[in-house]
């Protein structure tokens, strides 16, 4: 099925839509992820970034290593990140899609950074680091 995924931040400065359904919808535990949501868990859907569009405002982003996070300048809302290793892939975060309760995840990333107390009992594979394999990264999995 292809439909059109729409999201955008809390006070709608920035709007995004998708015109191909995502290759890729996870959780992260890793703690770059808290940090950056203050969530204990976060969750992305990924989509080509050809076949993303943004209107409104541009939003701002900020840099940590390879990864860029993208979020409003206006309410703050996280919105997504690109990773610099991952070229033509933007992954945004489940919550900002307008309709998050179709994007359900298919696999836990990061797991051996997951809070202890956090127990989410269902069978989707763990990965103890990233799911996704970056080039000059051997350490996978
Ligand atoms: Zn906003
Ligand atoms: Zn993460």
């Amino acid at each position: 099925m292809t439909a059109l995924h729409t999201g955008g931040c809390r006070c709608g400065q920035v709007r995004f839509e998708a015109s191909a359904d995502p290759h890729h919808i996870s959780y992260c535990h890793c703690a770059d992820c808290r940090k950056a949501t203050g969530a204990p868990v976060s969750a992305f859907v990924g989509f080509r970034e050809d076949e993303v569009s943004f209107e409104g405002k541009t939003p701002k982003t900020y840099d940590n290593g390879p990864v860029s996070r993208g979020f409003c300048a206006n309410c703050g809302s996280p919105l997504f990140y690109v990773d610099r290793r991952l070229e033509g892939r933007v992954y945004f975060m489940l919550g900002a899609m307008d309709h998050p309760g179709y994007y359900k995840p298919t696999l836990h990333a990061y797991v051996r950074e997951q809070l202890p107390f956090l127990h989410m009992p269902d069978n989707l594979p763990r990965h103890l680091k990233t799911s996704v394999p970056r080039p000059n990264d051997g350490t996978e999995e």
